[in-house]
């Protein structure tokens, strides 16, 4: 399979810099006219790689001079970022986007856009075109980067603009972005995903995998450090294979190393790892470098062999139990958190048993538990039950249930393992729910509410683990 690396365009770059000032003059004159300041709304939908494509949405309507708001009713312009991976997302999205048009009708200035994975898929533009007129731009996920220059054309256009690439082109890199934390950020190191899972939508709206080269990743690090960012997660669907079809020869354990020296950064996170090519060159870069968060994110999917074969995950339930094992024995303080699927088509109980003997094993330290449902163009979909509809709810119900509860005992066992210890937290704001405590996230990736000063948001403090609620701790600074 012939890989590609990211296509970087500096001409690309000055014609969004040049949109930037073009979208400036246009909300300008919007504000000018409405006599207040123009108001944005993001709505985000979906994984880490969606927010992070949100903050630089963010970072251009920013730029062209809108306010930010997170009440879209209060917005002048609200930009739906959107996630295929569940089906039955799609239609809370189409009821949000429905419920705008009585809005839009009072506010005629009004501009809506839909953008992101979903748009890359066959008959959403169709659907959104015909069904929900009021809808002012649609694009997807390869040209982001355009976002400035598709406002302009939006805002000079009286009809819906759609502008949906079939695969990803030339891309412009270091146009405005806007951090949802000043002291944490997301880091893309690359696009994509070759692994064509049967149940997943992704290679198919997000491309083939392409690389970003480490140059590139690291100047933006540096950069990001220079401005205050303390902790970065690198981004990529299946982040271990890294590097492949760059010129420089280069893997992920050489660029997390590489990024592990760059000064002012403390913690490296990354996401996502697939097991079948997460090596022992990575789980040694773990050990050894300290700036690596003492938390691993590892999909399971399934501990069946049969339902893994039909999953195309190329990798085996004694492949998985021996890399949790390798990684355990050499860095034993790292969690290991995993994704379970349940309910994929003709799973048994005795497949269900062979995922449950993995968690048991393995004594993942937390795990998102899904229910499979139909994703339209995946191959799982074409995969036939012989049972009834019925029955297929009620045996997926029931797996769901008995994974659900071995993956919360476990859980609740290993974050108990913390309790009197103190731990270096970085503060990550004011408790949601009681604005006395900050809540800081340890290493392992715990959260921890303790009394403090607001001063303290942004940095590392260390804090005493007094109290284990289950999956959070209640503690205080030392
Ligand atoms: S590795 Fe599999 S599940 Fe993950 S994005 Fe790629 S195809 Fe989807």
């Amino acid at each position: 399979m012939n890989k590609r690396p990211v296509r970087i365009s500096e001409e690309e770059k000055k014609r969004q810099l040049l949109a930037i000032e073009e979208a400036k003059r246009v909300i300008s004159s919007l504000e000018n006219e409405l006599g207040r300041p123009v108001r944005a709304c993001v709505v985000t939908f979906g994984c880490q790689m969606n927010a992070r494509d949100s903050e630089k949405l963010a970072g251009i309507l920013d730029a062209a001079g809108f306010w930010q708001t997170p009440d879209e009713d209060d917005a002048d312009f609200v930009i739906f970022n959107t996630c295929t991976v569940r089906e039955n997302a799609d239609n809370r999205l189409y009821g949000r986007i429905g419920r705008l048009s009585g809005i839009k009708k009072q506010k005629p200035h009004m501009k809506i856009a839909v953008c992101g994975c979903m748009m890359q898929e066959e008959g959403a533009i169709e659907k959104i075109t015909s069904s929900y007129r009021h809808v002012d731009l649609i694009f997807g996920t390869f040209n982001i980067h355009r976002f400035a220059e598709l406002l302009v054309t939006m805002y000079a256009s009286d009809r819906v603009v759609v502008d949906v690439w079939k695969e990803a082109g030339e891309v412009a890199e270091d146009l405005p972005v806007i951090r949802k934390y000043p002291f944490k950020s997301g880091v893309n190191i690359m696009y994509g995903c070759d692994n064509f899972c049967s149940f997943c939508i992704v290679p198919y709206v997000r491309g083939r995998e392409r690389s970003r080269t480490p140059d590139d990743i690291v100047s933006e690090i540096t950069r990001l450090a220079e401005e205050g960012v303390t902790e970065v997660m690198l981004l990529g669907q299946n982040v271990n294979s890294y590097g492949q079809g760059l010129d420089e020869e280069i893997d992920f354990p050489a660029l997390l190393s590489r990024v592990c020296e760059i000064d002012g950064i403390r913690r490296v996170r990354f996401m996502s790892s697939h097991p079948k090519d997460f090596s022992d060159e990575l789980i040694d870069v773990i050990a050894r470098e300290e700036k690596v968060a003492r938390h691993v994110h590892l999909a399971l999917q399934s501990g069946s062999d049969r339902i893994l074969a039909l999953m195309n995950r190329h990798y085996t339930k004694a492949h998985f139990l021996s890399l949790c094992d390798r990684l355990r024995s050499k860095a034993p303080e790292v969690s290991v958190t995993t994704d379970i699927l349940v309910g994929f088509p003709t799973e048994t109980e005795r497949d269900v048993d062979e995922t449950i003997d993995v968690i048991r094993a393995c004594a993942f330290d937390n795990a998102f538990t899904f229910i499979y449902s139909k994703r339209s163009h995946t191959k799982a979909a074409l995969m036939e039950e012989a049972l009834s509809e019925e029955e297929v709810r009620a045996r997926n119900q029931n797996a769901f249930d008995r994974v659900l509860c071995e993956v919360q005992a476990s859980a609740r066992r290993q974050s108990a393992k913390y309790l009197g210890q103190t731990q270096e937290v970085l503060v990550e704001g004011i408790n949601a729910q009681d604005p006395s405590l900050l809540t800081g996230r340890m290493s392992n990736n715990l959260l921890v509410h303790f009394p403090g000063n607001p001063e303290d948001i942004g940095t590392f403090v260390h804090a005493h683990l007094d109290d284990c609620r289950g999956f959070y701790y209640l503690g205080h600074k030392i």
